[in-house]
């Protein structure tokens, strides 16, 4: 039967995907009433644990998309590798989907995301579209040196990619990604990472927070400032950048915007995440509504709430070992552990955050 919206305290949400993401989601829909169901591949994961229910299968097991189907209101995803069918497979059961399967199909693909970002007056920098090395070279005059080779699909935290520094480092660079289907980037000349974390609800209402400056290293994020030091003219551009590229996808949910601060007033969108976002992790302890209430709000079709900061906060992800620090970081003051639940400290693995309060 198809959902009317909003869904009442009592309904269920599906969510694919039994990450931290997943279980921070969860435990927002609990604070709202709402029940969860998981559908992820994993035994024991962390949003199995603080979920009401979990089917363990593939994500495009036809009987457990007809059970998530028939257990759910209205289904989300917690990542953006989720198979395309499998949300297609469930929109034909008649299940309603929010994001969409198009702002999947978008942010899976780094060429189909940057034509999109362009056509939608979010620029990039200059890219090529890349089947062999014989395209890189091709492509170098005009993208010109440094570039990065990244595959087209299935990258994140800064895996599968190549810097190339000269022009015959090409075919190197192209095994190096796997010869994958790939893009070749032009350096963005930044001077920070932000990202902004905006929503849009059913009625087409749009939210967002302030811009976060965000830390990677080796391709995996560190930390987040936020609100950022930014000038109200570039937060403002964010904001028409997030607006733009929602309404274009009629987008349902909380995404996460990576941007590239040329320091000159210019943003270059680095990727887009149909998703709750690590850079949003913060507005759990600085915002009156955080991004995974304020995702569960927009999937129900709720009013989405109150994105203003109240605090400025700093957080900082715990990857590995450094979650054995949680005794320490839980006595100090102004500080908020979020821990995961996940079991083994894998290096890099990435098992909580902390967020500590900067300046009220
Ligand atoms: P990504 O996997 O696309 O998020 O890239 C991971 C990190 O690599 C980013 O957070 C940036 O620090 C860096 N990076 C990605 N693309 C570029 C680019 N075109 N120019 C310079 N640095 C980049």
């Amino acid at each position: 039967m198809a959902a009317t919206f909003p869904l009442p305290p009592g309904s269920t949400i599906g969510i694919l995907g039994g990450g931290q993401l997943g279980r921070m989601l969860a435990l927002a829909a609990a604070r709202l009433g709402l029940d969860v169901v998981i559908l992820t591949p994993d035994e024991g994961s962390p949003a199995s644990r603080v979920a009401a229910r979990t089917i363990v299968a593939a994500y495009d097991d036809p009987v457990a998309l007809q059970a998530l189907a028939q257990a759910a209101d209205v289904v989300t995803y917690e990542f953006e590798n989720v198979p395309v069918r499998a949300v297609e497979a469930l929109t034909a059961l008649g299940a309603a989907v929010a994001p969409g399967a198009d702002a999947l199909r978008v942010a899976q693909d780094r060429v189909a995301e940057k034509t999109f970002l362009n056509a939608s007056a979010a620029p990039t920098v200059a890219f090529a579209e890349i089947g062999g090395a014989d395209d890189i070279a091709a492509a170098l005059p005009r993208i010109g040196l440094p570039a990065l080779l990244k595959t087209r699909r299935e990258g994140y935290d800064g895996k599968g990619q190549a810097w190339i520094r000269d022009a015959d480092a090409a075919p190197a660079a192209f095994a190096a990604v796997g010869a994958a289907p790939s893009v070749l980037e032009a350096r963005a000349d930044f001077r920070r990472e932000l990202s902004i974390i905006a929503a849009r609800g059913r009625d087409g209402e749009i939210a967002f927070y302030p811009l976060s400056e965000n830390v990677h290293e080796g391709g995996v994020l560190r930390t987040t400032l936020a609100p950022a030091e930014v000038t109200p003219a570039v937060q403002a551009q964010a904001g028409q950048i997030a607006r733009s590229v929602l309404d274009r996808l009629d987008y349902v949910g909380v995404m996460g915007i990576e941007l590239f601060d040329l320091g000159d007033g210019g943003l270059l969108v680095n990727e887009i995440a149909p998703r709750v976002h690590n850079t949003g992790h913060w507005t759990q302890d600085g915002c009156e509504v955080d991004q995974f209430e304020l995702h569960i709000r927009a999937v129900a079709g709720w009013p989405l709430g109150d994105t203003t900061p109240m605090v400025q906060v700093e957080m900082t992800n715990l990857l590995g070992d450094e979650v054995h620090d949680w005794l320490a970081i839980a006595a100090e003051p102004n500080a908020r552990l979020h821990l995961y639940g996940k079991g083994e400290p894998r290096p890099g693995r990435k098992m909580g955050h902390v967020n500590r309060v900067k300046s009220r």
